[in-house]
């Protein structure tokens, strides 16, 4: 017997699911004990239903775990949810309805204005406007995978300086569409100007994380940001080019230096997941590139390059981050054990 908080994964077999089984193989706080997915896996051994795409093996432990519907009969309280949005919504709000904390990375709740939208880097109280449901879960939400990277590279900046306007685009990876994804015929040798609600997410999420809590509601950050995302041939790791307008007169040092010593509360609670380095500045000037770089900080470190003045905005930078680890399993997991150690998980065994 461990003291370990069991957890269950809904949409274990997909992109998302497969990193959360890996991720959470050899977890300090978490026994991953539960898997589901939709009715084609349901009964299966997980082995025999997930078309494992990851590069380590399947963990000995769960080869054998039988695939369960996502139903609220779960034993594990602390649910992740990979699961596709078109079915994300409801199910979610089910599970929380009977007293489950789930974490999700799907779209559906994360502007539900008792949902909290968490960066752990970037806004750790936001948590404290988790409202539990009657039957005494809740929700909280992983934001859109190319948001994580662009918020965290913005929030050291907004605090210090002052965001005016931010132009940014995507160029995104084949994993961030799921699995099987998008058909070989449509990304060898090409570039696909248009990824469905993503650049209206880009273009609003950034504003509630970078938003205060304040009397119980999220008061938006106040700027306009305008997405433009592309579909590209790499398998992991979003880049973002970014131009970005601030309220104040800074040189890139001082910009360079707020990234470089941007340390927050997941860095001092030393939790399991946080990278030492949260953002990562690279000054050569090849650099961030996704085959080189996405890894840094086990997948879970934004790293950032080319920072110089623009003639339109004030700077322009680009950005990368893993998109399945930072941006979506590994973001999850780091939110939760910020709860964890906030004790917003106590009595979950
Ligand atoms: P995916 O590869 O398509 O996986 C979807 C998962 O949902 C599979 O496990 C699938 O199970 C399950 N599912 C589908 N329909 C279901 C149903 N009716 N009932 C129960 N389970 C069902 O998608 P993904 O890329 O992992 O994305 C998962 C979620 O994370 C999405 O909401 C996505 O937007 C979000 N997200 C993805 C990324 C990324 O980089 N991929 C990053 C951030 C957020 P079966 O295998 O049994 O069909």
């Amino acid at each position: 017997m461990n003291n370990k908080i069991s957890v269950a994964v809904l949409g274990a077999t997909g992109s998302v699911g497969q990193k959360f089984v890996e991720l959470l193989a050899d977890h300090p706080w978490f026994e991953l004990t539960e898997v589901a997915a939709s009715d084609k896996s349901v009964g299966k051994k997980y082995s025999e239903a997930v078309n494992w795409v990851m590069l380590s093996p399947i963990p000995e432990k769960i080869k054998d775990l039988v695939v369960r519907k996502c139903e609220p009969d779960l034993k594990s309280k602390l649910v992740f949810s990979a699961l596709d949005a078109s079915v994300a919504g409801e199910i979610e709000t089910e599970f929380a309805n009977k007293g489950y904390y789930v974490i999700s990375n799907a779209r559906n709740h994360r502007f539900d204005d008792d949902v909290p939208l968490i960066i752990p880097e970037v806004n750790s109280d936001h948590l404290e406007m988790i409202k539990k449901r009657s039957g005494g879960g809740a929700i909280i939400t992983n934001p859109n995978c190319s948001t994580i990277g662009l918020a965290l590279a913005l929030k050291p900046i907004h605090d210090n300086f002052g965001i005016e306007a931010v132009n940014v685009v995507t160029m995104q990876a084949i994993s961030g569409a799921g699995y099987p994804g998008i058909s070989s015929m449509d990304i060898i040798d090409n570039v696909i100007p248009f990824i469905s609600g993503e650049e209206e997410k880009i273009e609003t999420e950034p504003l509630k994380l970078l938003g205060k809590h304040e009397n119980s509601k999220i008061n938006f950050a106040n700027f306009k940001i305008s997405a433009q995302c592309n579909r590209v041939a790499v398998i992991d790791g979003h880049t973002e080019c970014v131009q970005i307008k601030l309220k104040k007169k800074v040189s890139a040092d001082e910009i360079i230096d707020t990234w470089k010593n941007y340390s927050t509360l997941p860095q001092k609670l030393n939790l399991p997941s946080a990278p030492e380095h949260p953002i990562i500045y690279f000054c050569e000037e090849k650099y961030p590139q996704p085959k080189l770089h996405r890894n840094i900080g086990k997948g879970m470190a934004v790293a950032i390059g080319r920072l110089r003045e623009c003639s339109l905005f004030d700077y322009k930078f680009v950005i990368l981050s893993h998109n399945t680890i930072r941006g979506a399993a590994g973001g999850t997991i780091l939110i939760s054990e910020l709860m964890k150690s906030q004790g917003y998980l106590d009595g979950i065994l």
